[in-house]
């Protein structure tokens, strides 16, 4: 007798199969076609099974000064994360006291206690802390290089990225960077990625898609998915970084999601209050909507579920070493998130962000999320 089954549609790697999943203190014990016993069942009818969604770039705004805490916290920034779907995330270090030495990782390793789901964390590279990149690498599963500029001021200078990059060797982790975008810099990038395991944040732009192929791995974010600068006008809150791109931006990414090339999807969950928003202040929320924004990826554009499990969990478990995660899969982490092809109308008065709003609001997605699985609890969405 598990603790729970979960029955229905299985997405796999390579194909979705039709199976049971006994669950016991919180790993996933057995896959079975049927016959499975469990104290409490879960059927999926209409819907699809997935791994827990893994966003590897949030922003969750809580340190040990508290001095951003209303906009988001662990707490707040968690629940949001299991409410779209997601077991898993990382955390990024420009906080108002930024992550980047082996302290204030500590510290918010800490503070991430309090979370709904799991929070890990990157770490931040500057040059007056390049001794701590080490200090850092036990305590977290990658690093954040910005480029060029960003909301806390942890741009590096492109003359010590030469130092950054042979101390963040030392640590075999991966490093996320933040860029312009030029090609120049993409080249750059591409020219070191021999020496480093290199992955882009947030492409926007058609150009970024061509120069960087599948050369270096890169993410693509729900907002520059889902909008262009057609958008701009009505939502005045879209302010992001990088911008929302044209319509040909816009397009070249779906393309390239069509193609297989982008490696994940990331939210860069960036909250920010309405007043924040008014005076200026970069970036959206996007934890809440994960779930919709999947059932869109399967529904409207008509990706292949199997890349999109890849696209949503298994290729950031894997190019950062996160065990047991990524896939559904026996002696694994029970973290399952269940979504039905049932339309869904944003409403950010049901969010959990503290933000209090969402670029979303009124817009209808062709599926929700219903159940998200977090070890042994079961979040009823
Ligand atoms: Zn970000």
């Amino acid at each position: 007798m598990y603790d729970l089954v979960v029955e229905g549609r299985i997405v796999g790697l390579e194909r979705i199969f039709e199976a049971q999943i006994g669950i016991e203190d919180g790993v996933i014990k057995k896959i079975k076609k049927q016959g499975l016993e469990g104290e409490n069942k879960i059927t999926v009818k209409n819907g699809l099974i997935f791994p827990g969604f893994i966003d590897p770039h949030v922003h969750l705004r809580e340190d040990s000064s508290h001095k951003w805490d209303y906009k988001e916290d662990f707490e707040t920034g968690s629940k949001a994360a299991a409410h779209g779907g997601v077991t898993t995330v990382i955390d990024m270090p420009n906080n108002f006291l930024p992550s980047v030495t082996e302290e204030r990782i500590l510290e918010k390793i800490k503070l991430a206690k309090k979370s709904a789901v799991d929070v890990l964390f990157h770490g931040g590279v500057v040059k007056e802390y390049f001794n701590e990149i080490k200090k850092m690498a036990g305590h977290v599963v990658g690093y954040k290089v910005y480029l060029s500029e960003t909301t806390g001021g942890l741009t590096i200078d492109k003359n010590d990225l030469e130092v950054a990059v042979s101390k963040l060797s030392e640590t075999n982790l991966p490093s996320v960077f933040h860029t312009d975008e030029t090609r120049q810099t993409l080249e750059e990038l591409i020219g070191i990625s021999n020496k480093l395991k290199i992955h882009v944040a947030h492409v926007s732009r058609s150009s970024s898609i061509d120069t960087l192929n599948t050369k270096v791995t890169y993410e693509v974010t729900p907002h520059h998915i889902m909008f262009d600068e057609n958008n701009l006008k009505k939502n005045k809150f879209l302010t992001v970084n990088p911008t929302i791109g044209t319509k040909s931006d816009r397009l070249a990414i779906l393309n390239a999601l069509k193609a297989g090339k982008v490696f994940f999807l990331a939210t860069d969950h960036a909250p920010h209050t309405i007043e924040d928003k008014e005076n200026g202040a970069m970036g959206v929320p996007g934890l809440d909507i994960y779930g919709n924004i999947v059932s869109w990826l399967i529904g409207s554009l008509r990706l292949d579920p199997t890349y999109v499990a890849k696209l949503t969990s298994y290729n950031a478990a894997k190019l950062f070493n996160l065990k047991g995660r990524g896939e559904i899969k026996e002696g694994f982490i029970a973290n399952i998130s269940i979504l039905k092809f049932e339309p869904e109308k944003v409403d950010s008065t049901n969010h959990f962000t503290k933000c209090g709003w969402s670029p979303y609001d009124g817009m209808t997605f062709p599926g929700k999320l219903i159940y998200t699985i977090y070890k042994d609890q079961v979040f009823l969405n």
